[in-house]
């Protein structure tokens, strides 16, 4: 189904765990060559690599820590020294950081939970630009940069996370102004906007609050990190979405029905 994504460069931030994680394996599964990005080097990283790239494309690891721009920029440069270009982005990194009521937010806050949520997209994007331009052009077809947003950017946040809300809004927003000004460079901006999926993420919860909050989701439950896989194949596959620009899809079990 997913044949047209053989081959495809595809760097996804943060993704050495969650739902960046699957997203690695499926891409991987699907025959692409798939740069994994974490701000550390994962302890187990060498069996990591050794499993993933058993599974039918080729796989590699690159530290940058997303949140700082410069770094963004390097991030970039080494998947493309790697791979001689990049046909997909998936903006994945992002986080809570911490919980914070309105009380308690700083500068120094702020900075972390907007650098690391909007600010590394922003980045990222910005130098993979050309890239992704001259993929498309090249190819005759679409490059994709796809984005991570959240439930929280429609509802503003759970308990000490509006902030985390607010810069997942700024990505579902900013993401209209690529699609206006970048359509002509070959480029299709997507997001994909998880509502509650089981990953460190919900580290403070212990599994009978994940199964009381989850009770309330019509879908009865938390998402699982495969479940949001096959939605960033779709739309990196241009055989799939070549016509589809500037959307959200929202994987959420029905938490949330904009
Ligand atoms: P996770 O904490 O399991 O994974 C986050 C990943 O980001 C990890 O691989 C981590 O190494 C990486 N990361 C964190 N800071 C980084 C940095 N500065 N530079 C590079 N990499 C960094 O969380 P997850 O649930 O898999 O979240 C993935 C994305 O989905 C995030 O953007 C998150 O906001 C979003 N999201 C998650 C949920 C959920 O319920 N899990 C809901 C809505 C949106």
């Amino acid at each position: 189904m997913f044949d047209d994504l053989k081959g495809k460069r595809v760097l996804i931030t943060g993704s050495t765990q969650g739902i960046g994680l699957a997203a690695v394996e499926a891409f991987a599964r699907a025959g692409a060559k798939v740069a994994m990005n974490g701000r550390r080097v994962p302890a187990d990283l060498e069996a990591t690599l050794a499993r993933l790239n058993g599974l039918g494309g080729e796989v590699v690891f690159l530290q940058a820590d997303v949140s700082d721009s410069a770094a963004c920029g390097t991030l970039v440069e080494a998947f493309v020294e790697r791979f001689g270009g990049i046909d997909v982005l998936i903006n994945n990194a992002g986080g809570l950081v911490a919980r914070k009521p309105l009380p308690e937010i700083d500068d120094a806050f702020f900075d972390a939970v907007t650098d690391l949520n909007s600010r590394s997209a922003l980045m990222v994007t910005k130098h993979a630009l050309p890239h992704l331009k001259a993929a498309a052009a090249q190819n005759g077809t679409t490059s994709s940069v796809i984005s991570v947003g959240s439930v929280a950017g429609y509802t503003g946040g759970g308990p000490g996370a509006g902030l985390y809300g607010a810069a997942k809004a700024w990505l579902h927003n900013i993401q209209k102004n690529w699609v206006a000004f970048h359509t002509k460079d070959g480029i299709r901006f997507n997001m994909v906007s998880p509502g509650t999926f089981d990953t460190a993420f919900h580290a403070d919860k212990d599994e009978d609050t994940k199964a009381r909050i989850g009770s309330g989701f019509p879908m009865g439950r938390f998402g699982r990190p495969e479940e949001c896989a096959p939605t960033f194949l779709f739309f990196a596959s241009h055989a799939c979405s070549g016509y589809i620009t500037g959307q959200v899809l929202d994987v959420n079990g029905g938490q949330y029905m904009p």
